[in-house]
């Protein structure tokens, strides 16, 4: 196993999205350590989680979990299903001008009640540790990374694809597949910042196999489980499987299920260069990347030198 890939002479190298996330997150701590050294606050990270969807609460705990293990001062807000829209904004407000906090998260979804665009836009953009913010969105696009914070899942997809293609993605060909604000468009942007040929695809286009037997990069954010298949595959190609789908697994007894990605992963393996499997690619990636982004507020924030990552 080296820089998070294992590999045979014929199967694709996984990429082991675990053993990465644990490398960035021990490079936080040790930044984190850095910076409080250096005179500054640890990073602040503040979770605020609306109702009592199961899924969110388990998201939730993981962050102020791993954000305390980090050495963050870790803040959780948990409201009422019913909490009124200007209650959240208040909280919200409140936390902007906290200078214990760096990082504010308001777990989506929120209930059907709340406008979750004036929610996202009321956060201090030097604070949206989720990189949903236009203003964070706007600098992406307009290749001010630097200044922005980026959307976690999708950094956390191009810290894999380096791994496997090393930090120069110039001239090569990508297709993403999923046009959501929240993977697909900003993993779009970040591809094209790296001089990729960027495709874009969604439900509406056409012939996706053919666009995906052009590409070297693949990146499926789709939520239709095992879509891509093998003969989609350009041989060598990096696979990067961002879907997090639930189907019946009644092989493993009655009720069972068991989580898959957007790509029919034996299939796909077969062929490319390297993948993620799922789980254990993508996903803990983007807790990973929160903790850094969440560290590079507060470097911001002291105007001390932030880490790369
Ligand atoms: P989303 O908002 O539902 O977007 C899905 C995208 O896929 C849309 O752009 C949609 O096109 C496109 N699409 C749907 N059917 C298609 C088809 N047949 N062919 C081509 N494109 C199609 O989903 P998301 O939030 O981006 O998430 C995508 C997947 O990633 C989900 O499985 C989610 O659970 C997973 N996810 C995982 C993580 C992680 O940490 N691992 C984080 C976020 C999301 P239209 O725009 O035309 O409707």
């Amino acid at each position: 196993m080296t820089h998070g890939l294992s590999s045979s002479d014929k199967a694709a190298a996984v990429i082991d999205g675990k053993a990465v996330a644990a490398e960035i997150t021990a490079s936080v701590a040790v930044e984190t350590a850095r910076l409080v050294a250096a005179g500054g606050r640890a990073p602040g990270l503040a979770v605020v989680l609306v109702g009592d969807d199961a899924a969110s609460q388990v998201y939730v705990g993981a962050k102020g979990r791993k954000a305390t293990e980090l050495g963050f001062h870790s803040v959780q807000h948990t409201l009422p299903a019913d909490t009124a829209e200007a209650d959240l904004l208040a909280i919200v407000a409140e936390l902007n001008v906290d200078p214990s906090i760096h990082g504010i998260l308001v777990q989506l979804p929120l209930p059907r009640h709340i406008d979750t665009m004036k929610v996202i836009e009321a956060i201090d953009p030097a604070k949206d540790v989720d990189g949903f913010h236009p203003i964070n969105v706007g600098r992406l696009a307009i290749g001010e990374r630097s200044r922005a914070l980026v959307s976690c899942t999708p950094a956390g997809c191009l810290v894999l694809i380096k791994r496997v293609l090393g930090a120069d993605l110039a001239g090569r060909d990508a297709l993403v597949i999923g046009r959501s604000n929240i993977v697909g468009k900003p993993m779009a942007q970040l591809l094209l910042q790296e001089s990729c040929t960027v495709t874009v695809a969604h439900s509406r286009s056409r012939d996706l196999p053919e666009l995906a037997r052009k590409a070297d990069i693949i990146v499926a954010a789709v939520g239709r489980p095992e879509m891509v298949r093998g003969d989609w595959v350009k041989p060598g190609a990096v696979v990067i499987d961002v879907g997090m789908n639930r189907i019946p697994a009644p092989e493993r007894g009655e009720g069972k299920t068991r989580l898959v990605g957007d790509v029919a992963y034996d299939e796909a393996a077969a062929v490319a260069g390297a993948i993620t499997p799922v789980p254990g690619g993508v996903g803990p990636m983007t807790i990973a990347m929160l903790m850094a982004n969440t560290l590079v507020a507060a470097c911001r924030a002291a105007g001390q030198p932030e880490p790369q990552f």
